[in-house]
């Protein structure tokens, strides 16, 4: 055999190995989603059914509401972890605006978003790390506001996971371009440690809608290699995740807390 053929031959394996390689690589990594559960505080009784899926939850805990602290305590003695849902000023939803406690509104100052912020700390009792915003569409697409908000966050030493309620959602809950979240670039820019939220799994509280949409995250995960979805407080989305765990398990995904996936 001439020197050309042995060195084509010996080419054509080493192309072979790798690509054995890189498949048994992309086989063995798995998809990673953070299940962010939002607007716990109101009963404690619906833990217990989100306690069931024995596998990575992170709750996010809103300040003010009846079972706020309780809520936060059970959580932290759990193996499940909890933020702080801050409740942010919304572009739409004047009624909850007004109606929610303890709200960070556009044109406070940095001294009254502190004190705000602070309040819901303490409310929520127990050892804080992080926040994401409870709606707050207009809050977190402003500049201003924002700059004050992460600084205190950078004083304070929290992580914000942005919710994207900015962004446009679609009726499936995925949203449009998650990664240009306003102040995801900003905490970034800040060097704040932060994420954002890319799909929402029940815009439609039904069983089956819930269900459906956790299935369509299986895809979005491995195609983005990690994933923040966002619940809410719900027997349906608690129930819908217990049904298709296994379901999600098997086709490779890995549940970890949010606190996992900050850049
Ligand atoms: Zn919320």
């Amino acid at each position: 055999m001439c020197f050309y053929c042995r060195m084509r031959i010996f080419l054509i394996i080493i192309i072979i190995s790798l690509i054995t390689l890189t498949n048994s690589f992309s086989q063995n990594s798995k998809a990673k989603i953070a299940i962010l559960i939002d607007d716990v505080g109101a009963r404690t009784s619906t833990l217990t059914t989100f306690f069931q899926f024995n596998e990575k939850i992170t709750f996010a805990v809103l300040p003010f509401l009846a079972k706020s602290k309780e809520c936060n305590k059970i959580i932290q003695n759990s193996d499940y972890k909890s933020i702080l849902h801050m409740p942010m000023e919304s572009k739409n939803n004047k009624t909850l605006n007004e109606r929610t406690k303890g709200m960070i509104k556009t044109g406070m100052s940095k001294q009254q978003i502190d004190l705000l912020l602070d309040s819901a700390i303490v409310n929520i009792g127990e050892k804080v790390d992080g926040f994401n915003n409870h709606i707050g569409s207009k809050f977190t697409s402003n500049a201003q506001s924002m700059f004050y908000l992460l600084s205190l966050a950078k004083q304070k030493e929290l992580f914000f996971i942005d919710s994207n309620t900015y962004n446009r959602i679609g009726e499936d809950g995925v949203i449009s371009n998650p990664e240009m979240a306003f102040s995801y670039k900003y905490a970034r820019g800040l060097g704040i440690k932060t994420s954002f939220n890319s799909l929402f799994i029940d815009n439609l509280n039904t069983l089956e809608n819930v269900e459906k949409v956790l299935l369509s995250a299986i895809d979005l995960a491995k195609e983005k290699g990690e994933l923040i979805i966002i619940g809410h407080y719900r027997k349906n989305t608690a129930n819908a995740l217990n049904n298709v765990k296994n379901k999600m398990l098997a086709a490779g995904i890995e549940f970890v807390f949010v606190d996992e996936l900050l850049e």
